[in-house]
């Protein structure tokens, strides 16, 4: 999952930033000003926008509603100092799917981010499963039928967003804009590794495949039943 931080304050964006890598394993881009966090939201895509209200250059709420005026439905979660319910209640019909006032606590700001990105994949539930696959998004355990699969870092983001989207085919570029800050484009050739590492780990003792590769498509997540209806050439 990727993320946008818009806040001017360099320090406390810093440490939403690494709240959110460390602990919930997201990749994370930071812009100090409206503008630029308009122009970043608008060109990549994000899971989830944390919004601070006072900016330079651009206020919160008028990004906010130019973002939504332009279709996209990424959450967006406000942090705002002022807590007067007018300003609230505004940002909440403009949009905005949830707020923090501050200053907040970094482990409510991680609950309610990831609740925001499960919900915005029509995923509220904190245990994704996938036939006997489990993964539960809120402790980052994995478990295949009665076993703890342990991943790396990065095998669990991939696996994680694969999940979210299941039973869709997700391409190797929409993993990439997704697990990768703006930088993605370096990392082209690493995918591949850590299908096979999952493939490895979660495949390998099972009869049922989990993890399929649409070749010139991307990847899927789902039971063998569901992948078949992709051989059928569509009607
Ligand atoms: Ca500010």
């Amino acid at each position: 999952m990727r993320v946008l931080i818009v806040e001017d304050e360099e320090r406390l964006a810093q440490n939403v930033a690494s709240g959110l890598r460390q602990c919930a394993g997201y990749a994370v881009d930071v812009a100090n000003d409206g503008e630029s966090g308009l122009f970043m939201a608008e060109t990549n895509e994000y899971d989830l926008l944390v919004l601070d209200l006072m900016l330079p250059e651009l206020e919160g709420s008028a990004l906010l509603e130019k973002y939504r005026k332009s279709g996209h439905e990424t959450p967006v979660l406000i942090l705002t100092a002022r807590d007067e319910k007018q300003s609230i209640i505004r940002l909440l019909n403009a949009g905005a799917d949830d707020y923090l006032p501050k200053p907040f606590d970094l482990g409510e700001l991680l609950a309610r981010a990831k609740a925001l990105v499960r919900r915005g994949k029509g995923k509220p539930h904190p245990l994704l499963t996938v036939a006997d696959l489990e993964i539960n998004v809120a402790e980052r355990i994995v478990r295949r039928g009665r076993t703890i699969v342990q991943l790396t870092p990065m095998e669990y983001r991939v696996l994680e967003y694969l999940a979210s989207r299941t039973p869709a085919v997700v391409s190797k570029t929409e993993l990439l804009e997704h697990l990768y800050d703006y930088n993605w484009e370096k990392f082209g050739n690493v995918i591949e590794v850590y299908i096979s590492g999952l493939r490895r780990k979660i495949d390998c003792f099972s009869k049922s495949k989990l993890i399929h590769t649409l070749r010139g498509h991307g990847y899927a997540l789902r039971a063998d039943s569901d992948a078949k209806r992709d051989k059928e050439p569509a009607a």
